[in-house]
C-alpha cells in the first residue's frame, strides 16, 4: 500500500470521516465503504445524477459502483423521484397491508418463473436468513451447503469464508459468531460439483439446502461454469434439499429475469433486493408455491418485518422494474461491453497481466495471470496493483468499488460523456497498475 500515492486529498471528506469516526466504528455503516483495503479517505458522496456521483468537496465521479448495483437506471431518475415523491406524499408507513406491494409482487412473479409466491424484506440479509429458515422448515433438516467467496449478506450461518467485506479484508471466521451457529454449515470450493456430491454422500439425510449466488459477483465475478447451477439443481433433487439461488445482486441485472433468465436453471427457492428496491430498503425471497406455504400466517415458518413492503421502498422498486425493459438491458449490457473492451486494452498495452471476468453487464478485473474460478483462484491476485489502479482512476474522476474483490456496475445512464470520461483516466490508471509494487 506504501507505493500507492493518494494525488490529492478530500478535505471536506475528510473532516466528516473524523466526525463519522468518533460516532461509528471505522466511520461507516457498511465495511466496504471504507477504504481500508485500498487506503485513503472515503468519498462522502452528497448528490447523484445519471451516471455521476458528486462528493463533500464538490468533485464530480463517473460512479461505476451504482450503489453496489441497485441504480441501474442512474442516479435520481426522474420517474423514479416522482414515483417516490408521490408515495411519500401519501404516508411512509402503516403497518398494514397496500397496494403497492401486491404490485412489486406481482411484477417479480410476472417476470422470474420459478417465483410463484414472494415475501417482501428489508434487505438481502433479511431475505437469505428468511430463505434458510424456510428451507429448514420445510425439510426438516439441519444442514446447508454454501461456496467459499459467496456472499449471502451478513447472516450468522452464511458468514463462514464469505465473499464481499470478509473477501476485501481477508477476515478470519467472524467473532461473534458460535460454533452451533455456524456448525451446521458446510463450506465447499464454488464450481467444484464433486464437492457437492461427496458432501450430499457424507451427509446423507441432513442437508436442507444448497444455496449459492446465482452467478458470483461478491469475490469480484467469478461466473459459475457450464453445467453448475444445473448439477447444482440435479444434487439436490436428487437429495431431497432445496436449491436456493441467491439472486440479490443479480437478480433484475443481469436480465428482465436476471440470472434465471440467463441459464434458465429454476431454483426451488430465490432471493432478490439491491435493484427491486429502486434504491430503497426492499428486497425478496421467493419460489415454490408448496415450499412458501409453510411461511406463517400460511404456515408454521415464522418470518416478519415492521418495514416489510414499505411503501416509498415498493413504489420505488415498481417504478424502476417498470422502465426495465429490454431496450433498457440492452443499453445497460452496451455500455458494459464498451467499458470493458476500453479496460482490456488499456492494461493490455501496459502490459499488466490480468483477466477480464464477465456476467451479463457485470465485470470485473483480477490481476492474475490465469482465470478465476473459485474464492481460492480469487485470492491469488495482486490486489496491490488494483489499489495502484482504484487511486489513479479516483483522482481522475472516475469512481470505482473500493476493492479487488467486487464487482463493477454500470446503468442505463453510462453515455457517451461519461464513458469518454473513464477512456481518458484508464491509460493512467494501467500504468499505475504496472508499475505497482507489493
Ligand atoms: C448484497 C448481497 C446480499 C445482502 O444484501 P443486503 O441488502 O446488503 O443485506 C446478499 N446476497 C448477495 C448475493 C448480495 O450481493
Amino acid at each position: 500500500m506504501d507505493s500507492v500515492s493518494f494525488p490529492y486529498d478530500a478535505p471536506v471528506s475528510q473532516t466528516l470521516f473524523d466526525r463519522a469516526s468518533l460516532v461509528t466504528p471505522g466511520g461507516v455503516n457498511s465495511p466496504v465503504r471504507a477504504f481500508r483495503a485500498v487506503g485513503g479517505t472515503p468519498r462522502f458522496m452528497v448528490s447523484g445524477t445519471g451516471p455521476y456521483l458528486t462528493d463533500a468537496d464538490g468533485r464530480e465521479y463517473v460512479d461505476l459502483v451504482c450503489s453496489w448495483g441497485p441504480m441501474i437506471l442512474g442516479h435520481s431518475h426522474p420517474a423514479v423521484i416522482e414515483a417516490v415523491q408521490a408515495a411519500v406524499a401519501r404516508g411512509t408507513s402503516f403497518g398494514t397491508p397496500g397496494e403497492g406491494e401486491v404490485a412489486l409482487a406481482e411484477e417479480i412473479v410476472a417476470r422470474v418463473e420459478p417465483v410463484e409466491q414472494v415475501r417482501l424484506v428489508s434487505s438481502g440479509t433479511e431475505a437469505t436468513m428468511s430463505a434458510i429458515r424456510l428451507a429448514r422448515g420445510f425439510t426438516g433438516r439441519p444442514k446447508i451447503i454454501k461456496f467459499a467467496g459467496c456472499y449471502h449478506g451478513h447472516v450468522d450461518a452464511l458468514l463462514a469464508a464469505a465473499g464481499s467485506g470478509v473477501a476485501t479484508f481477508g477476515l478470519p471466521d467472524t467473532p461473534g459468531v458460535t460454533g452451533a451457529q455456524a456448525g451446521d454449515t458446510i463450506v465447499l470450493p464454488y464450481n467444484d460439483l464433486e464437492a457437492v456430491h461427496a458432501a450430499f454422500h457424507a451427509n446423507a439425510g441432513q442437508i436442507a439446502c444448497v444455496i449459492t449466488e446465482a452467478s458470483p459477483g461478491n469475490m469480484g465475478v467469478v461466473p459459475p461454469r457450464p453445467g453448475f447451477n444445473e448439477g447444482l439443481k440435479a444434487a439436490c433433487a436428487q437429495n431431497g434439499a432445496l436449491y436456493i439461488s441467491d439472486e440479490v445482486m443479480t437478480g433484475f441485472r443481469t436480465s428482465k429475469a436476471g440470472w434465471y433468465g440467463v441459464d434458465g436453471v429454476a431454483p426451488d427457492l430465490m432471493t432478490f433486493g439491491k435493484v427491486m428496491g429502486g434504491g430503497f430498503p426492499a428486497a425478496a425471497f421467493g419460489g415454490r408455491k408448496d415450499v412458501m406455504a409453510h411461511l406463517a400466517p400460511a404456515g408454521p415458518v415464522y418470518q416478519a418485518g415492521t418495514l416489510s413492503g414499505n411503501p416509498v421502498a415498493t413504489a420505488a422498486g415498481l417504478a424502476q422494474l417498470r422502465l426495465l425493459d429490454d431496450a433498457a438491458y440492452e443499453k445497460v449490457n452496451a455500455v458494459s461491453k464498451e467499458i470493458q473492451a476500453l479496460l482490456t486494452d488499456a492494461l493490455t498495452k501496459e502490459g499488466v497481466a490480468h483477466r477480464l471476468q464477465t456476467a451479463s453487464n457485470m465485470f470485473s478485473v483480477f490481476f492474475t495471470p490465469t482465470d478465476v474460478r473459485d474464492y481460492e483462484d480469487a485470492k491469488k491476485q495482486e490486489a496491490f496493483r488494483f489499489n495502484a489502479f482504484f487511486h489513479s482512476m479516483l483522482s481522475q474522476g472516475v469512481y470505482l468499488p473500493p476493492s479487488a474483490f467486487e464487482s463493477w456496475f454500470v446503468s442505463t445512464a453510462h453515455d457517451e460523456r461519461a464513458i469518454e470520461r473513464i477512456a481518458a483516466a484508464l491509460p493512467a490508471a494501467a500504468r499505475a497498475a504496472a508499475e505497482a509494487t507489493a
